[in-house]
């Protein structure tokens, strides 16, 4: 019993230390490692916008939290409730496996999201906790409401993050975050703009393995709510095939003119898959040098 009474008291000690350490080792800019989180509503909008770009910053050694601020609990055609968000929660966790980075999946009901002070906070906590170097959300313009307050959400916490009253019991950052859009194809009031334009060609079959396991929204919802459930392949490999094609992200002028400026023209010219990211007017303004370091796989060749 001495012997594991000693082992226990040393392990609560390194984990105090380790704990308390953390946010210093890793602090932004206070380590080699960068800390991305990316917000979305739903457990599977940030592999879906991001996934290549994490499994990209997972494989260099980096840091990276998806976040669901709802748990997708009425994402279903036949389920629904509770089991409903207890598979989707198995199914995220699957995915953030395949991508290399962890899951968080709020416990807010889906279809429901509004952005009250209870939902900032839980933004603010999990951008606090995470130390963040990057946030990436959705833009408040957005077809589904859930999207669209979510990037009202992460809007409202892009100051409060910083602010030690809010949320006392958790340090405030000591440096605000750069925060970025994910990309969307709304126009109005204006469309998105590809400020930063990430290679995910070495990591978009990664991407598809993440989504693959989403299989209650890859292969049964969003196909039931689109039309289009009689295409859905039977076999796992021609599923996988099928949903590669369908969510290949086609590179328009304006992507490909900002994958020259951070990758140069002969490469950008080459380049197969993309995913894109706008700066936010809110948290750090980052210049060129700035999203270089935040974004190292973008390398001029
Ligand atoms: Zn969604």
């Amino acid at each position: 019993m001495k012997p594991l009474q000693i082992n226990s008291r040393f392990s609560i000690l390194f984990l105090l230390l380790n704990f308390c350490l953390s946010p210093f080792v890793f602090s932004q800019g206070g380590s080699s490692q960068l800390r991305i989180i990316m917000i979305g509503a739903h457990p599977d909008d940030c592999d879906f916008d991001g996934g290549g770009t994490a499994a990209l910053f997972a494989k260099m050694g980096h840091a990276v939290k998806f976040v669901s601020v709802t748990n997708g609990d009425a994402g279903h055609q036949t389920e629904g409730g509770g089991v409903l968000a207890k598979r989707r929660k198995a199914e995220a966790e699957e995915s953030g496996k395949r991508l290399g980075v962890s899951y968080d999946v709020l416990d807010n009901h889906d279809g429901e999201l509004v952005p009250n002070l209870d939902v900032r906070l839980q933004i603010i906590r999990k951008i606090r906790e995470w130390n963040a170097d990057v946030v990436i959300a959705p833009r408040p313009n957005d077809y589904h409401p859930d999207h669209r307050y979510t990037g009202v959400l992460v809007q409202d916490a892009a100051y409060m993050v910083g602010v030690p009253n809010v949320t006392p019991h958790i340090p405030p950052l000591k440096k605000n975050p750069v925060f970025l859009y994910f990309q969307d194809k709304f126009q109005r009031p204006n469309a998105f703009r590809p400020d930063i334009t990430v290679d995910i060609s070495s990591t978009f079959d990664q991407k598809i393995s993440g989504l693959d396991a989403h299989k209650s929204q890859m292969y049964e919802w969003l196909p039931w709510i689109g039309g289009y459930s009689k295409d859905v392949p039977q076999s796992d490999a021609d599923r996988k095939k099928w949903l590669a094609q369908q969510r290949t992200i086609k590179i328009n002028a304006d992507m490909r003119k900002s994958l020259e400026k951070w990758y140069g023209k002969e490469y950008s010219d080459k380049v197969q898959h993309a995913e894109s990211f706008e700066i936010c007017e809110y948290g750090t303004q980052p210049n060129d040098e700035e999203i270089r370091r935040l974004f190292p796989m973008m390398k001029k060749n």
